[in-house]
């Protein structure tokens, strides 16, 4: 099998695996982290170790950390809950329209319910109008919601250029980042990028599905969305879930280790690829400039669906749009709003890399493509 579909989800490490079965069999960590007795002191103590070793990955403070079940309940919490605390800060949110649905879809939602949501226009790498930014920030700004890697170009966020813009304009303005498509494969320093509030995802590094980091810098203060026992210092009720911290923690940990290295692997492999695909006359939709790690192209002759399933019959997987919306038949939302041609876009199928796929499988993998046109041509 050829997985080049890591940006919908990646492989959980054998190592996670290996530490959750462990872990589920432990006599000392099944308890409760909120009970008093020894059994929760030893699953509390395990706890804020796991925090502590993701906060030392991300620059940040174990206090400044909420686990939660997926970044969609991330980026929930972060934007309905900052709004909710912060009223007076303003009744305007700033945003593009290449966001991921679960920030989209609660800025949908809160517009209904009365939240000014302002849409920046994006250039035709999927980069933000900053000009737009800086005139459209007012008193009443009260938070800009950004992505740091587009989930489907991985176009990189002028983030510093954002956070020098919010500075200059007004410093009381908030701002949430979703960094699920960048973490673990670019290093973040979460204190000193200047974000108030970020989200993660540990199943897009290798960690397991079902666990969720919420960054809230030191001072900031929000709503929370799920109420109940006042676990996480309130922030987030429920019990915690040890296992799946511990297996966030050992991923995003592993992910660290020669980062550099696989970034550059990566680099090589897309930039084979690129070469390789224009020459057989395909069109690539990610910018010169986006993180390597995800390539969208365009396939002359081949609707994006097609495509898939041809290359699905070599147990190569790649995605259309993504994942989350690719039954819903549309064009992708972000390649219109780059302004990108409709047929090439319909044309367009994303291929994301791991830091463990090899410039082997590329060249199968363009190989396949020539077997496919090949086969077409025949008919
Ligand atoms: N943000 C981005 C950029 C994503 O790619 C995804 C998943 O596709 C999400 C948020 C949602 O992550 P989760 O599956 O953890 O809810």
């Amino acid at each position: 099998m050829i997985y080049f579909d890591n940006s919908a989800t990646t492989k959980p490490l054998a190592e996670v695996c290996d530490l959750v079965y462990q872990d589920l069999r432990d006599d000392e960590l099944w308890g409760n982290p909120g009970s008093l007795h020894e059994l929760g002191t030893s699953a509390y103590k395990a706890y804020i170790k796991a925090k502590e070793d993701i906060a030392s990955c991300l620059s940040v403070r174990e206090q400044e950390l909420v686990f939660t079940s997926c970044a969609t309940e991330s980026a929930n919490t972060a934007i309905r809950g900052y709004l909710s605390r912060n009223r007076r800060s303003g009744r305007t949110v700033i945003t593009t329209k290449t966001e991921h649905r679960a920030t989209l879809s609660v800025l949908e939602k809160l517009s209904s319910e009365g939240i000014n949501v302002i849409y920046i226009d994006v250039d035709k790498n999927g980069c933000p109008d900053l000009d737009m930014l800086k005139n459209s920030i007012t008193g009443d700004t009260a938070l800009l919601c950004f992505t740091h890697v587009n989930n489907e170009t991985g176009a990189i966020l002028p983030l510093k250029e954002i956070i020098d813009i919010r500075d200059g304009s007004n410093r009381n303005t908030a701002v949430y980042v979703d960094f699920v498509q960048s973490a673990g494969k670019l290093k973040i320093d979460l204190k000193a990028s200047g974000v108030d509030l970020a989200s993660f995802s540990a199943h897009k590094f290798h960690g397991l599905k079902g666990s969720g980091l919420l960054y809230v810098k030191n001072g900031i203060r929000i709503d929370p969305f799920i109420l109940g026992g006042g676990q996480q210092n309130g922030q987030r009720s429920g019990t915690e879930s040890l296992y799946l911290l511990r297996s966030t923690a050992l991923a995003l940990k592993m992910s660290q280790e020669d980062i550099e290295g696989h970034l550059k692997n990566v680099s090589d492999i897309n930039s084979y690829l690129r070469t390789e695909l224009k020459k057989r006359g395909a069109t690539i939709l990610s910018p010169e400039d986006a993180l390597p790690y995800v390539l969208n192209v365009s396939f002359d002759g081949f609707e994006s669906e097609t495509m898939l399933h041809c290359l699905e019959r070599y147990n190569i997987y790649v995605s259309t749009i993504s994942a989350c919306s690719s039954k819903t038949k549309k064009i992708s939302y972000v390649l219109e709003a780059m302004g990108v041609d409709r047929k090439l876009a319909t044309n367009a199928v994303r291929l994301s890399f791991s830091r463990f796929n090899t410039m082997e499988e590329a060249k199968i993998f363009i190989e396949k493509i020539d077997e496919i046109y090949q086969l077409f041509a025949l008919r």
